[in-house]
């Protein structure tokens, strides 16, 4: 049965994409596909488990996972998707998300950073999710909603952040961003419950801003990236198998890696996927992933240099706090971001707030566990929450939890682009802290780099892996 598969992959599927594509096109692409080989074939055909030949294997099941599974799918013209066209697999080692960032997340989304390109990527993500309908609805099935919430986004600064929040602003603007700037002034009439000691300037958003439910838009993207064809498996990627021989691509030795080795649940098999483009998705696991193939690892003959720099990216442990204050600011209450870190936000309309801060780096709380630390809550949000709004003096604290940022600790940036020394090694990683707005953004952009060969609508090279080996971070200065 595989091997009747396999046929009609490799050969069908590739007339289909001749056909649809163009010769010359095809052409490169055939030159990268993958050709049925022995070896990886369990030898029966078990429904659960995923079929060994695949053109692009996506390693976590997260947002960015489907997002980018979506992404491909929807550029392949209908004909050339799934079974004889392309082959998507994505493989999730918890269907349940326990512990993925994704839905442990907040669901924000802002226009207010500082770098152009996170600045385009979520006007793009706003226009995605107000317009989710025309992308993700699915043939006879209820319309996607992700209950997004539209409310903007109010920045603080202090005297001596006024200048950046400032320079930020105009960054903003200038890329057709909709957000005002504020005088302590004017703060004080338009949010009159707000305390503005200390405050010199406020930066609002007036549109694309707000926030939505992440476990609805990870639901939409998978449900329309199956109905397009996307396959997906339960399973854990344990290992990343590599061709023996290197090989050089303009000019430069490269590796290419053959298949990847999942471990199926309750079982003691492991099935052989084999394909010809891998995408890295793993989220905070991200470099587990990228460990399985020595990158970061020291090589004592310092031949493979560009090996050694690890994937920054690693998993935070981040609390976020529900409390009821039913004396507190109502309809028109932005999401706040002090210039101590602390943001605030509505949870609906009946009184209860969402909060949390990102730790000072001596005050990295220890990721091995979720629990939550309700002393820092006490101790370092509260205070400064009851300052900026006096109503926050008196609340109840209603529930908490924590979840991981896929931090990465050189830059706070995405990882995006394929690796310099495995280049069908594509990157998705270290979103920290901004990934599920920019989930929709990202997975468009490694579509592109994957099926056209290089960025087509936002330009995201910038992002790309080689600026740690030049020792270049690019830092967004705007992490909440
Ligand atoms: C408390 C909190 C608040 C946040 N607030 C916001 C916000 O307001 N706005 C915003 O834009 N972002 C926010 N984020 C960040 C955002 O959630 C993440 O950047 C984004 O979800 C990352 O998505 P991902 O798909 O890369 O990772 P994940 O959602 O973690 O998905 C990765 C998946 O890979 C799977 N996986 C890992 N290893 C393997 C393996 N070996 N084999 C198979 N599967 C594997 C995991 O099980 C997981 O499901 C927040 C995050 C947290 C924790």
């Amino acid at each position: 049965m595989n091997a009747i598969r396999t046929f009609r992959r490799t050969f069908i599927g590739g007339y289909m994409k001749i056909f649809d594509e163009g010769w010359s096109k095809a052409k490169q692409r055939m030159k990268t596909a993958i050709k049925p080989g022995p070896g990886f074939d369990i030898g029966w055909d078990n429904p659960n488990m995923p079929i060994n030949n695949y053109d692009i294997v996506i390693i976590g099941g997260g947002v960015m996972g489907w997002s980018t599974a979506y992404w491909l799918m929807h550029k392949v013209p209908r004909k050339a998707r799934g079974k004889i066209g392309l082959n998507v697999l994505v493989v999730e080692k918890d269907p349940s998300y326990t512990r993925a960032s994704t839905v442990l997340s907040v669901g924000s989304i802002r226009q207010q950073f500082t770098l152009p390109e996170n600045i385009n990527m979520s006007m793009f993500s706003s226009h995605f999710i107000r317009n989710i309908r025309e992308y993700l609805s699915v043939y006879e099935e209820d319309p996607p909603d992700v209950q997004f919430n539209p409310q903007g986004y109010l920045f603080l600064a202090t005297a001596e952040g006024a200048e950046q929040l400032k320079q930020a602003h105009d960054t903003q603007i200038a890329l057709g961003a909709k957000v005002r700037l504020f005088t302590k002034r004017q703060l004080e009439v338009k949010f009159p419950w707000l305390n503005t000691e200390g405050i010199e300037l406020g930066n609002y958003g007036m549109e694309n801003e707000g926030w939505f439910d992440p476990w609805l838009l990870l639901m939409a993207l998978k449900k329309k990236a199956i109905s397009l064809g996307v396959d997906h498996c339960h399973g854990e990627v344990t290992d990343l198998i590599v061709e023996a021989k290197p090989g050089v691509v303009e000019g430069r030795l490269c590796k290419r890696l053959t298949h990847v080795k999942v471990k199926m649940p309750n079982s003691i098999q492991y099935q052989n996927v084999k394909a010809g483009h891998f995408i890295n998705t793993a989220g905070p696991w991200a470099q587990d992933i990228a460990r399985m193939i020595g990158i970061g690892q020291e090589d004592p003959m310092g031949l493979d240099w560009e090996l050694q720099a690890p994937l920054p990216v690693e998993p935070r442990k981040r609390y976020v706090y529900v409390f009821h204050c039913p004396q507190g600011p109502g309809l028109d209450c932005p999401l706040i971001v002090d210039p101590s870190g602390t943001y605030v936000r509505r949870e609906g309309l009946a009184g209860n707030y969402l909060c949390g801060k990102s730790p000072e780096e001596h005050e990295e709380p220890d990721a091995k566990h979720l629990e939550v630390d309700y002393d820092y809550f006490n101790e370092t949000i509260w205070p400064k929450l009851a300052h900026r709004v006096k109503a926050f003096e008196e609340i109840k604290l209603r529930m908490a939890w924590a979840g991981y940022y896929d931090y990465n600790t050189v830059d706070q940036n995405a990882i995006i682009g394929t690796h310099p020394i495995y280049d069908n090694l594509y990157l998705a990683n270290g979103f920290s802290g901004h990934g599920i707005q920019q989930a929709p953004a990202v997975g468009r952009a490694v579509a592109e780099l994957l099926l056209d060969g290089e960025f087509k609508t936002l330009d995201l090279s910038r992002f790309g892996f080689e600026r740690f080996l030049r020792n270049e971070p690019i830092r967004e200065k705007n992490i909440v």
